[in-house]
């Protein structure tokens, strides 16, 4: 696969979605990036003093979902409708895609379908400016937390399916140590502000209590 080599890290699946510069969200994102590199995840995630939660778990969906983008595009070559003809997470787990609005009867399809039908309505959220507003004095609607979760749970099948599915492959391509710096700060980010219902997260249950155990005090 050396082929790939040299540019795999700027291939996204979708275009990625970038806040504006100039904005308070510009700041934050910034500020996130910075603490970050402090090594210290708990503290990382933790809403920085005098913020508005809304706004944060908005800047932190937006790097997720750029994140994940990127991970899935490393792969997309090896998920296939022949490879992966349902979207599954293991053997005990398959998704269907519904979301709700425009599609309401769950589709049972290929992993590669859904995730592109879950980014794409991912991305069509994060765009809408009633939901995801960017300028300054323009208030979050109510429903945005909520909005949120869906979308924070939604994106986290894509983590379950790489890890269950693609693992061998994100090895082979040396994104391992990448994908779990990803997952873990996706992880310490939804329990900060307890964004995802423990049973959607099953599917990586002992993963997951393995990446948080080391810091657990
Ligand atoms: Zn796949």
């Amino acid at each position: 696969m050396s082929f790939l080599f040299g540019s795999r890290s700027n291939k996204t699946f979708k275009p990625k979605k970038n806040i504006p510069e100039g904005t308070h969200q510009y700041d934050l994102m910034r500020h996130a990036a910075a603490t970050l590199g402090s090594g210290n995840l708990r503290l990382a995630v933790m809403l920085p003093e005098g913020e508005d939660l809304n706004e944060w778990v908005a800047v932190n969906t937006v790097d997720f979902f750029n994140q994940i983008n990127m991970l899935y595009g490393t792969i997309t070559e090896f998920c296939t409708e022949e490879s992966c003809a349902v979207m599954s997470a293991g053997p005990k787990y398959e998704y269907h895609w519904a979301d709700g609005h425009t599609v309401k009867k769950p589709i049972k399809c290929s992993a590669p379908k859904y995730i592109d039908y879950l980014m794409t309505w991912a991305q069509d959220q994060l765009d809408d400016e009633t939901l995801f507003p960017s300028k300054i004095g323009v208030p979050f609607p109510k429903s945005f937390l909520l909005m949120a979760k869906t979308i924070l749970k939604r994106l986290f099948r894509v983590y379950a399916h790489i890890y269950h599915q693609h693992f061998p492959e994100v090895v082979q391509l040396g994104e391992e140590a990448h994908l779990n710096t990803s997952f873990k700060h996706f992880i310490f980010f939804v329990q900060e502000f307890n964004l995802i219902e423990r049973k959607e997260l099953a599917p990586l249950q002992e993963l997951i209590d393995k990446l948080t155990a080391k810091d657990a005090r």
